[in-house]
């Protein structure tokens, strides 16, 4: 499998560290808000990632973080006029039902930063004792960048570049400064914990490089987030592990690209800022999953109701497919002699192996998912609309059950609320209604699956059902 690595800006054959044991972290939400669909963008793909992987035989560790202590947090809490634990604790469940809607499997460690102050004190420690840190005149505690020589080079940009970057605004003799801070003294009515430079709290940058040694190790396999991660957040956890530990801290970066809505950035000033909660309660969470998956993770995607109609619409054709393949097989008869045709099967795994090289080729999950329409539409002109037997049929199911669940597709639909049984249940009734000649009532039922979105149809085999496209 091949990844884009920003580190060296190229794709590169992946190969983790341990044979079969894949380390990754992922940078997680700050909880003083419901996450916003630019949010749910990384949360979607890296676990595709992760799935993915999975799929190819590695066993993953998946540490993803959630930073419960910040300014944000802080003003919210104010606002709020709630303490800022009941903040980050309401916004953290928030979160997870977002993440659990998005079917996004829970990260193997998902640490805070507030339970992880002792190791982060250590970690400054280390870094004030090595001279990679000094002490202001507040008395907060910095990082220094002079001092890490590698500074820049995940974003490739030297620091004299950095520091020369906007030298229009400034006279020729000022440099930016780009230090950072690791340690903030509290302010009153701050939250705060002992350190050895007073009561205060941790910066964002440390708690990430803090977690990953904690959690797994110096070095990891891929460390991904947001593309606005990229700068300052992620170079500056190069430079504060890198300097403490000497060891480089993860071999791949992945980032993934902007959502757009209606082809303008997302901002709360333009007005068209939406929490995926908003989107969810519209369109389904199903359909947003879908959304951040249609394109390369790499290259914007962009909103619009017309594109989560379309997103819609594709899911609807998968889902119809694997009802008909369900029912298909629940009507068809057990026939040993009837074996899948070889050519026929032949055809269907072709699509599968492009699907693979899609998802191998940088995860492309827009290519996979064009393999996928591919299968489908050979499923519904080959099998479905032929005598298929019941060895086919089942063939077809595990096929594209196989692949959506890569993908991370569909489970939703089938776990909520047992939709599918109560579908079940008036087939039966109807069919049985039928049987008894009392077409008044089968015809009362099917209005009834009509307004379930369900179409029956019936044939000389029986009848099939399936979603409305
Ligand atoms: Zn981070």
């Amino acid at each position: 499998m091949k990844l884009y690595n920003t580190l060296t800006r190229k794709k590169e054959i992946f190969k983790p560290i341990n044979k079969n044991k894949v380390k990754i972290y992922s940078c997680g939400p700050t909880v003083y808000n419901y996450i916003h669909l630019g949010n749910a963008r990384p949360v979607c793909v890296f676990d595709v990632l992760r799935r993915y992987l999975e799929y190819c035989g590695f066993s993953v560790l998946f540490v993803q973080n959630f930073t419960d202590i910040d300014d944000k947090i802080i003003k919210e809490s104010k606002k709020m006029n709630i303490s800022v634990k009941e903040v980050s604790d309401l916004y953290r469940k928030e979160y997870e039902k977002d993440a659990k809607g998005l079917l996004v499997k829970k990260a193997d460690i998902h640490p805070t930063a507030t339970a992880e102050i002792k190791n982060i004190i250590i970690f400054i420690s280390e870094l004030i004792n090595l001279g990679f840190a000094y002490k202001t005149d507040s008395g907060d505690i910095y990082f220094n960048i002079n001092k890490f020589s590698k500074y820049g080079k995940l974003s490739g940009q030297s620091l004299k570049d950095l520091q020369l970057g906007s030298r229009h605004f400034l006279s020729s003799s000022e440099k930016i400064n780009y230090d950072f801070v690791l340690w903030k003294i509290a302010k009153e009515d701050e939250p705060f914990w002992d350190s050895p430079w007073g009561k205060g709290r941790p910066g964002w940058h440390i708690e990430c490089s803090s977690m990953i040694r904690t959690y797994l190790g110096t070095t990891i396999d891929i460390h991904c987030g947001g593309q606005d991660l990229c700068f300052p957040h992620h170079e500056n956890e190069i430079a504060q592990s890198e300097s403490c530990n000497n060891k480089k801290l993860a071999n791949f970066w992945l980032h993934n690209g902007f959502v757009n809505i209606n082809n303008e950035k997302m901002s709360k000033s333009l007005g068209n800022f939406f929490t995926v909660r908003d989107v969810a309660n519209k369109f389904g969470y199903s359909v947003v999953r879908y959304l951040m998956l249609s394109s390369h993770y790499r290259t914007p995607i962009n909103y619009s109701e017309e594109i989560m109609n379309q997103c819609n619409s594709a899911l609807l054709r998968i889902k119809n497919c694997q009802e008909s393949l369900i029912c298909a097989i629940k009507l068809s008869k057990i026939d040993i002699t009837n074996e899948i045709d070889n050519n026929l099967k032949e055809d269907l795994l072709k699509h599968k192996i492009c699907f693979i090289e899609a998802m191998d080729d940088d995860l492309n999950t827009a290519n996979a998912l064009a393999a996928l329409f591919n299968l489908i539409r050979d499923v519904n002109s080959k099998v479905l609309s032929k005598n298929s037997n019941k060895e086919t049929l089942v063939f077809c199911k595990d096929l594209i059950c196989e692949l959506t669940s890569i993908l991370g597709f569909l489970n939703e639909e089938r776990s909520k609320n047992n939709s599918n049984d109560e579908i079940e249940y008036l087939l039966f009734k109807r069919e049985e209604a039928r049987k008894n000649k009392d077409f008044k009532e089968a015809d009362k039922i099917r209005e009834e699956l009509d307004k379930k979105n369900v179409i029956v149809k019936d044939t000389n085999k029986g009848y099939f059902w399936k979603f409305k496209d």
